[in-house]
C-alpha cells in the first residue's frame, strides 16, 4: 500500500496485534476499519472515540484519496480542544493519521498513560 500523502510504499508495523501501515518518509499512519478501537485499552473510551468518529456534523470534504479504493476521503474533526483532522474513507476502508495525530487521538481517548501502544508511538515519533 502506498502512502496517502507522499505516495511512497508504507511498511507494516504491529502494535498490540494490530497491523498498521506506517510511512517512514512522512510519519503518516493508515489504520484499516475497526483497528482504531483495538488500540484503545478501555472499552468505554473506545466507544466514546467511535461515537465521535460517527458524528456527521464534524465531517468535511477532503482532498486525499483512500489507498484502497482511491476515492476522495472525508475529514472528520475530533477532540474537545486539541482538534485533530483525520481522513476517513467514505466506503469505510479505514482512517489516515498524519504524523503524531494518532498519538494525539490516543492521548484524548486512552486515559492510561502507560499503555503499550502509546509508549510505542512515543518512540516512533520521538516525543
Ligand atoms: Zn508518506
Ligand atoms: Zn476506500
Amino acid at each position: 500500500m502506498n502512502c496517502v500523502t507522499c505516495k511512497k510504499p508504507m511498511v507494516v508495523l504491529e502494535l498490540q496485534e494490530v497491523e498498521i501501515d506506517y510511512c517512514l518518509a512522512c510519519g503518516g499512519v493508515w489504520l484499516d476499519a475497526g483497528e482504531i478501537e483495538l488500540l484503545v485499552d478501555s472499552k468505554p473510551e473506545a466507544d466514546r472515540l467511535l461515537a465521535q468518529l460517527g458524528e456527521r456534523q464534524n465531517r468535511q470534504a477532503g482532498k486525499r484519496k483512500c489507498p484502497i479504493c482511491l476515492k476522495k476521503m472525508e475529514i472528520i474533526i475530533i477532540g474537545p480542544k486539541d482538534k485533530v483532522q483525520i481522513d476517513h474513507c467514505r466506503k469505510n476502508h479505514g482512517l489516515w493519521f498524519d504524523r503524531g495525530e494518532l498519538e494525539t487521538v490516543l492521548t484524548i481517548f486512552d486515559t492510561d498513560n502507560n499503555s503499550a501502544v502509546r509508549g510505542l508511538l512515543k518512540s516512533m515519533f520521538g516525543k
